[in-house]
């Protein structure tokens, strides 16, 4: 069987981020999705409308029988939403510590729109050395950290544990995009992508799908986040607008049925 990515996100039922995104871009890097959905949120490609949180007893049924049956070779995290399911995911991580673990730091959605608890940026943060990545944007950075600067928020996302992060910069200003992965050790590699027009719903969710669909394939880190980033920028080129002013939606599923 294919290697399985265990991902732990919510319900989107626009379909642009959230599970379906962790599904289709698991899928597209060669893996199997499993997914535990922590929440299901009430949303459309424009807001966040409210979410309501699944019961984390619940979700470590879900897990355990996962886990037990198929060959979880990466944990995902998306959105976590409250402290008791990042409890869940912390217990699952120190249980299984060779699983890498993929943790998109989600706060909020790109419409600005909460997706946590308040208290979850000290929760998130308890993840972070058990973590193989971390994937938070800029503003993410700036809210976990407490730090304006890019780079003192890097140092401090460091010092609270984190070995590897990938600093995305697509809600800073510019014509191109510059993303840091950055070591303990210092920046392994950044990369430079042209902004495309207007706005993306689930990119975030998308990108760090992909690479945790790497991972469990058995790239090393810095390979599959570059080929999760090209691949990310063919669904953004690709995507699907249903407003001419809203947010766009990856075009994940890339090959269809030939009617
Ligand atoms: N998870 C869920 C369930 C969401 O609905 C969203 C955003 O709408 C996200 C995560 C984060 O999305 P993005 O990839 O746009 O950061």
């Amino acid at each position: 069987m294919r290697p399985v990515v265990l991902c732990f996100s919510g319900l989107d039922p626009s379909g642009g981020a959230g599970l379906q995104a962790d599904i289709e871009a698991v899928g597209a890097m060669g893996a199997h999705a499993a997914v535990v959905c922590t929440a299901l949120t009430v949303q459309d490609t424009r807001r966040v409308y409210g979410f309501q949180v699944m019961d984390p007893a619940f979700l470590r049924q879900q897990a355990d029988k996962v886990l037990a049956d198929l060959p979880v070779a990466a944990f995902k995290c998306g959105m976590l939403a409250n402290p008791g399911v990042v409890a869940l995911v912390r217990e699952l991580c120190q249980a299984h510590p060779h699983i890498p673990l993929v943790l998109d730091p989600v706060l909020a959605a790109n419409s600005g729109g909460s997706l946590a608890d308040p208290r979850m940026v000290e929760e998130l943060a308890t993840l972070f050395p058990l973590a193989a990545l971390i994937t938070p944007n800029s503003p993410e950075a700036r809210w976990l950290t407490g730090c304006d600067g890019l780079d003192d928020a890097l140092a401090r996302l460091h010092a609270l544990g984190a070995r590897a992060v990938l600093l995305k910069g697509g809600h800073e200003p510019g014509d191109m995009i510059r993303n840091v992965l950055s070591l303990t050790g210092g920046v392994a590699q950044t990369s430079r992508w042209p902004r495309l027009p207007g706005e993306f719903h689930g990119s975030g969710c998308t990108l760090a799908g992909a690479i945790a669909g790497g991972l469990a394939r058995g790239l090393p880190l810095p390979v599959a986040v570059t080929r999760a980033e090209v691949w990310l920028q063919a669904t953004l080129t690709d995507a699907d607008r249903p407003h001419a002013d809203g947010q766009a939606v990856p075009k994940r599923v890339r090959s269809e049925y030939p009617c």
